[in-house]
């Protein structure tokens, strides 16, 4: 079994044939996929989709992107959702310092208090990185919580082990198809094996043969495949292998998930 560690399923990109494309991933191996929010606006439409279609689990959290519109009130509601049974960790939360806003003291600030969350209620995180690995990393330094995964992870192999040092995962998946991404299809090839997942993203960050097409979870079986050229080792090993990480970093998906 496949494991999609990071899809956008609620998202509006997928609301004319949501259905069509969970079963297209179901055919193609992927059979559980953890579905992250990002602000409390969605949190609504994330526990829908994931209520709607078995092998679905949620994440809640405030994206860095959103902190802007986010309400000190906001972090209340995702404690209650946190709370719930079926929530298997605190996300999508980090940093992005590509954006210019919102300012990087917000995003900061409702990072910390997320972490905080996390550390309080035992959950794991599922953190957005972009050009501010370092920062986050001094935030989870400061602040404990129990590993997760640096979703989408494009950075030096130092900051890999820092990150896997801490009990991360690191996410791989369509950046890792491009025959440019010198440096991120090395990193694939030589971390060790037990600190890889995979995930989709999807819609965003469609693989190679996409172009610029709509990226869905199902794509996720290809990607296990150019994993799997990269260390030479079968495709269903790296099934199997990332499958296991991915249960090992969010307990409470192992409990659903076979
Ligand atoms: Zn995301």
């Amino acid at each position: 079994m496949l494991i999609d560690s990071h899809c956008h399923l609620d998202a509006v990109e997928f609301d004319g044939d949501r259905l069509a494309v969970v079963e297209r991933a179901r055919g193609l191996g992927v059979g559980t996929i953890v579905v992250p929010a990002v602000e409390r606006a969605n949190f609504a439409a994330v526990a829908s989709v994931c209520r709607e279609f078995p092998g679905c689990r949620p994440a809640y959290g405030i994206h860095p992107m959103y902190a802007g519109r986010a309400q000190k009130a906001d972090l209340d509601a995702l404690r209650a959702k946190l709370a719930e049974a079926s929530t298997v960790a605190v996300g999508e939360i980090g940093l992005d310092y590509f954006v210019a806003e919102p300012a990087v003291e917000l995003q900061g600030y409702f990072l910390g208090e997320q972490l905080k969350l996390a550390r309080d209620l035992n959950l794991p995180v599922l953190l957005h990185v972009r050009r501010a690995v370092d920062a986050v990393l001094a935030q989870l330094r400061r602040i404990v919580v129990p590993g997760g995964i640096a979703h989408a992870f494009n950075g030096s192999r130092q900051q890999a082990d820092a990150f896997i040092g801490l009990g991360f995962k690191l996410g791989f998946g369509g950046a890792m198809t491009h025959p440019r991404a010198t440096r991120l299809r090395a990193l694939a090839m030589t971390l060790p094996i037990e600190a890889i997942v995979l995930e989709t993203d999807a819609p965003d960050i469609p693989p190679e043969w996409l172009g610029r097409a709509r990226n869905e979870p199902a794509e996720l079986a290809r990607i296990a495949t150019v994993l799997a050229e990269l260390r030479g080792i079968s495709v269903d090993e790296i099934a199997e292998q990332t499958a296991h990480n991915t249960l090992a970093v969010l307990p409470r998906l192992a409990e659903s998930a076979l």
